[in-house]
C-alpha cells in the first residue's frame, strides 16, 4: 500500500488562482520523489498539501497506514527556519522535546543526528556562526530527529552555491540510502531530479497538472 495517495486533488486559492489541478500520485514506502517543474506551477502548494500545511479543495489525500502525527511529517523549507537564538543542538532537539522526549535523552538524540549531517563538533554553535550549507544540515537533522515517515524538502538548496549544494546533494543520498525513509524533493532542477531521485513527477505549468512520470535507473555510487 501506499504511504500517500492523492486523488484528483487540485488547490484553487481564495484570490482565485488554480495552483494545481488532477493530481493522481501514490507516494509508496521508500520512494525518493523529486517533483520537477518551473516556478510558480504549484510544487510548494502540493507539497504543503502533502504535509497537512493546506487543504485541498478539490480530490482527497489519503494514508492508508493511518493518519499521519506532527512527528511522522519532517519538512525542509529553503530558507532554514532555525531559532537563532538556540544552539544547532538545541535547535535539532526541539521536536523531541515537543515530543515529551526527556531532556538528556533529546539531548543525546540531537547530537546523534548532527553527527550525521556532518556537524560533529558544532552542537554549541549559533545558526549566525555557520555557513548556509551547515545551516541547511541542522534544518535536516532537525527534519528527521523524530524518524518521520515522510521527509518533505521544498527546494532545500536552491539558495546555496553549486558546490555547498553538490555535497549536500551526496549527503542527503548517502542518509536516505542508509535509512530509506521516504522522500518527496520539491526542484526545479533538471540535474538534481535526475540525480537524487527514483521517480520524477514533472509538473506542467500552471495549473500544474502532472504532465509525465519517470523512472530514474541512475547508476548509484
Ligand atoms: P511553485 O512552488 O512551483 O513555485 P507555488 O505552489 O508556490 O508554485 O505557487 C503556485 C501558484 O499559486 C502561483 O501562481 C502562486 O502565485 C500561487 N500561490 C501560492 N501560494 C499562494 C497563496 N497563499 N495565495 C494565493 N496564491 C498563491
Ligand atoms: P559550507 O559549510 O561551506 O556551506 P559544508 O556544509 O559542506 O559547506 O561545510 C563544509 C565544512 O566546512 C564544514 O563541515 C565545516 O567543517 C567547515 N566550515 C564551513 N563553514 C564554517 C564555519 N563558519 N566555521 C567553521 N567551519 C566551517
Amino acid at each position: 500500500a501506499p504511504l500517500v495517495s492523492l486523488r484528483g486533488v487540485a488547490k484553487r486559492y481564495a484570490t482565485g488562482t488554480l495552483a494545481v489541478r488532477g493530481i493522481e500520485l501514490d507516494i509508496r514506502p521508500g520512494d525518493f520523489l523529486a517533483l520537477l517543474g518551473p516556478s510558480g506551477c504549484g510544487k510548494s502548494t502540493l507539497l504543503r498539501m502533502i504535509a497537512g500545511l493546506a487543504e485541498p479543495t478539490a480530490g482527497r489525500i489519503d494514508w492508508p497506514g493511518g493518519t499521519p502525527g506532527p512527528r511522522d511529517i519532517g519538512f525542509v523549507f529553503q530558507e532554514p527556519t532555525l531559532m537563532p537564538w538556540a544552539t544547532a543542538l538545541a535547535n535539532v532537539a526541539l521536536p523531541l522535546d515537543l515530543a515529551g522526549v526527556p531532556g538528556r535523552e533529546a539531548e543525546a538524540r540531537a547530537a546523534a543526528m548532527l553527527a550525521r549531517v556532518g556537524l560533529q563538533g558544532f552542537e554549541q554553535a549559533y545558526p549566525r556562526a555557520l555557513s548556509g550549507g551547515m545551516r541547511m544540515r541542522v534544518s535536516i537533522a532537525r527534519a528527521l530527529v523524530t524518524r518521520p515517515r515522510l521527509l518533505l524538502l521544498d527546494e532545500p538548496f536552491a539558495a546555496l552555491d553549486e558546490i555547498t549544494r553538490f555535497r549536500l546533494n551526496n549527503d542527503l543520498l548517502e542518509l536516505w540510502e542508509a535509512e530509506r525513509f521516504t522522500v518527496v524533493f520539491v526542484t526545479h532542477s533538471v540535474f538534481e531530479s535526475v540525480y537524487l531521485a527514483r521517480r520524477i513527477v514533472v509538473m506542467a505549468p500552471r495549473p500544474g497538472r502532472m504532465h509525465a512520470e519517470l523512472a530514474v535507473a541512475a547508476a548509484r555510487r
